[in-house]
């Protein structure tokens, strides 16, 4: 598949259209990310997605959108010539997509020899190569036609929020024009179950997020693609790069539901863990999930021993349904029957993630019930003091209140923390910097 010229696993993304990335007339600067958006959706821009945008955004919005719709019509080139952007004709694909296989096969086939896919995989995840050119012990025919088939990509940092002894807040823009954010979180006791020396990074998997949940940022610009194993992978090394960081611990927490997008992620797993790769081990990637029921035991199947956290966030049907549209296709009891496998058959410790919302799920009835969950499959309970987003009704309780929810769950036996959001002063939640931005675009 991969050889052939495929992305592999795209999902609903900028493919059919090539990869494009924003140009620098004046005139496009502010609505091409916009127009972009539209253009590059898989999803059929129509009249009634133009009315949406309008609703919601600036008469210009409407004017781009329309103009999208047009353009949609029109062949790559027309486009590109029509939005003032470069275009890439040949559809390549993004080298860091691929797993050492799949460059052997691809090696193989044009008749080099294997050893070479180590070699370039080394340029990639050691030594940081931004291009084919600088893998110099590569014969310079390779060089090229490496260059000619694939690209390595970049994705631009637009923003940072946060210093460095904080949580640092990144936000990017794709090759599409899409935004993403990624979240660096400094050495912090007991996270995950790591040890407290560790830099972690929260990561995206998806752009947006369809799964709706009513106090989440991510959700509410509802949900536009999923992300490419090497859009997931770029995060961090992007990171790295800004920071002057190693990254050794990874929590798939950003925007987005990682199991949703299933393939794209356990791809960008293997490169993550692999010694090839950027070699963080298994125990050191954490994927968290809303409740997908299916994909968890999918993941069970999965030989490795990646740390899994469920976003709970209520004990009963009744409060998670109040908040999180996804109870009502996997209700708590189906939500706990996966975690019960995923248990014993990973023989692995879960996380159970807790939002303390005021008068919403912190009730101590809620927390005799939620310490009575955990018990039943030995997970840990991560508390989290809910993080305010801007136009969403919902808060956190007042301290006591959150300390008096976490003595109940110990009282039970349970293993509990109450997480003080580092994050808290710079909108750490997910997706929060990425709606604030477009927000600001729209209203210029
Ligand atoms: N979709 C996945 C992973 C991304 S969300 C999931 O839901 O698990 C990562 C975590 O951030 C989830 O536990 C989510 O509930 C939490 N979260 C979302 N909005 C938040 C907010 N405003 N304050 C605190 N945590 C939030
Ligand atoms: Fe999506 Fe997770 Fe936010 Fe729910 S909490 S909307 S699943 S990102």
């Amino acid at each position: 598949m991969l050889p052939d010229g495929r992305v592999p696993a795209a999902g609903a993304s900028c493919a059919s259209f090539g990869t494009v990335s924003p140009g620098t007339a004046p005139s496009a600067a502010v609505a091409v990310p916009v127009l972009l958006r539209s253009v590059c959706d898989a999803q059929p821009t129509t009249d009634k997605h133009a009315a949406a945008i309008s609703a919601k955004g600036t008469k210009r919005d409407l004017m781009f959108a329309k103009y999208s719709i047009r353009l949609c019509a029109l062949p790559l080139p027309a486009i590109a010539a029509a939005v003032n952007c470069d275009v890439n004709p040949a559809r390549k694909i993004d080298i860091r997509a691929l797993l050492l296989d799949d460059l052997q096969k691809t090696l193989c086939a044009w008749a080099e020899p294997k050893y070479r896919a180590a070699q370039i995989a080394d340029w990639l995840y050691q030594k940081r190569a931004v291009d084919f050119a600088s893998m110099t012990d590569l014969p310079r025919n390779l060089r090229q036609r490496l260059e000619a088939e694939f690209t390595i990509g970049r994705i631009d940092i637009v923003r940072v929020l946060g210093s460095r002894d904080t949580t640092r807040k990144f936000l990017f823009r794709l090759t599409d024009g899409n935004l993403i954010e990624s979240v660096l979180i400094p050495a912090s006791p007991a996270l995950y179950g790591s040890r407290s020396d560790r830099r972690t990074i929260c990561l995206s998997t998806q752009v947006g997020c369809a799964y709706g949940c009513k106090f989440c940022a991510s959700g509410l610009e509802g949900f536009s693609r999923n992300l490419r194993a090497d859009e997931i992978v770029e995060q961090i090394i992007a990171v790295e790069r800004a920071a002057g960081e190693k990254i050794d611990n990874i929590v798939f927490m950003g925007m987005g539901e990682p199991l949703a997008n299933f393939d794209n992620l356990m791809r960008a797993i293997r490169i993550i863990n692999a010694p090839w790769g950027l070699g963080i081990g298994a125990r050191h990637i954490t994927v968290s999930t809303s409740g997908l029921a299916p994909q968890i035991r999918k993941l069970a199947d999965d030989p490795l021993q990646i740390r899994l956290a469920i976003s709970l966030h209520g004990a009963t049907d009744a409060v998670r349904n109040q908040i999180m549209p996804i109870n009502r296709r996997y209700n708590i009891d189906m939500l706990m029957a996966a975690c019960e496998d995923y248990v014993a058959r990973k023989k692995q410790r879960l996380t159970f993630e807790y939002i303390l919302i005021n008068d919403v799920n912190d009730s101590a009835e809620q927390a005799h019930m939620l310490a009575a969950r955990a018990r039943y499959v030995s997970a840990k309970i991560n508390l989290i003091p809910y993080n305010t987003v801007a136009g969403l009704p919902w808060s956190r309780p007042p301290r006591e209140r959150q300390e008096a929810f976490l003595s109940i769950l110990r009282a039970a036996g349970v293993a509990a923390t109450l997480r003080r959001e580092k994050g808290h002063d710079i909108d750490a939640a997910c997706g929060q910097l990425r709606l604030q931005t477009q927000r600001e675009l729209q209203a210029r």
